[in-house]
């Protein structure tokens, strides 16, 4: 059969390079498959100081970069396609990419979580125009110019921290008075002098003509409504929204079950309700969404791949 694999990941984050790494060490035709760039939300982290062993500095793209190297070396492919269908119920799985036909002893699904929208007017907009999902990514065009960061979790506050050192000031902008990141993060903040906080506020509206030029606040308590100007030197300021994550999950609604927020449920060896078929990382129900959980997964999913193949392929 054409392009038969021991094991097909889709999703090139930590999950599924982990699962891609162990795969291949365990002599599996390994094929990873990928739509955009490898390394899922990391590459938008610049500073990944919680993986273990991870070096002073190491930034989401370098890990990835560290991840893809070694995970190649063992013989692994990677290949860019946006996969569009997969039928996932025979014994051999198929998946259907805009490129190509993927054939499939066992599947593994790592396809990750996207960065969620806060929904108001003109967000969609202005994205590109001040509106931004990734510090890394755009900080720089803010450099000395004013920021809002939307979010109260570890995103919104390590990216808060990070975008000091270009942005001249930095707001957090809060629905509750109690942040829900890490303590440990919330000091780096609470510590810095560029950084302000703003409880008990939403974004209702973001506005401006080609570029953010205002941005309107609500009260969560009083309900009072308040819009807030860019300086008229600088003409426009940064809104970096970090609202939590959702499931890219929408190819395998129907086929495989889900949680009500669409994150597929597994069990601990990683096996959804489908034999063959695996989920890990982000894309799964779980309490902690991490690079390091995300890489613990891959390597489970490979393993009870590899053991579901001895099983059921071998006379
Ligand atoms: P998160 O933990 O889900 O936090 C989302 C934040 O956005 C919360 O503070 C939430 O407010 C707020 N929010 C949600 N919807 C909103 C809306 N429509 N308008 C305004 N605010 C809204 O997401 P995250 O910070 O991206 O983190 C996701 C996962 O990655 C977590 O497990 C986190 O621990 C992990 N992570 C870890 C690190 C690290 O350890 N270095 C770094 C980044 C992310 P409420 O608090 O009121 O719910």
């Amino acid at each position: 059969m054409e392009n038969l694999y021991d094991v097909v990941i889709i999703g090139g984050g930590p999950g599924g390079l982990s699962a891609g790494l162990y795969a291949a060490r365990a002599r599996l035709k390994t094929l990873i498959v990928e739509k955009a760039k490898v390394g899922g939300q990391i590459v938008i982290t610049h500073e990944v100081a919680n993986y273990p062993g991870s070096i002073p500095n190491a930034t989401g793209p370098s890990l990835i970069a560290r991840m893809l190297e070694q995970m190649k070396s063992f013989g692994a492919e990677l290949t860019k396609d946006n996969i569009i269908d997969v039928d996932l119920t025979g014994k051999v799985k198929v998946i259907k990419g805009e490129q190509g036909k993927y054939h499939a002893k066992t599947v593994i699904i790592a396809t990750g979580a996207v960065p969620k929208l806060i929904g108001c007017p003109g967000e969609v907009e202005l994205i590109g125009k001040g509106v931004s999902y990734c510090a890394t990514c755009d900080a720089d065009f803010f450099t000395d110019l004013e920021v809002f960061v939307v979010g109260g979790g570890d995103s919104a506050v390590e990216e808060a921290v990070y975008l000091t050192k270009f942005a001249r000031k930095v707001t957090i902008v809060h629905r509750r008075e109690k942040l829900r990141a890490a303590k440990s993060i919330q000091e780096k903040a609470f510590k810095n002098p560029k950084i302000e906080l703003l409880w008990n506020t939403v974004v209702e509206e973001i506005r401006g003509d080609g570029v953010v030029q205002s941005v309107v606040f609500k009260n969560t308590q009083t309900g009072e409504i308040n819009e807030h100007f860019a300086d008229e030197e600088d003409g426009t300021f940064g809104i970096f929204v970090f609202v939590g994550f959702d499931p890219k999950g929408d190819l395998f609604k129907g086929k495989v079950t889900m949680d009500e927020a669409g994150y597929i449920i597994t069990n601990e060896d990683m096996k959804i309700n489908i034999p063959g078929v695996f989920a890990a990382g982000d894309i799964r129900v779980k309490s902690l969404r991490q690079v390091v959980t995300a890489a613990g997964d891959g390597a489970i999913a490979a393993i009870q791949a590899e053991r579901y193949i001895e099983h059921e392929f071998t006379e």
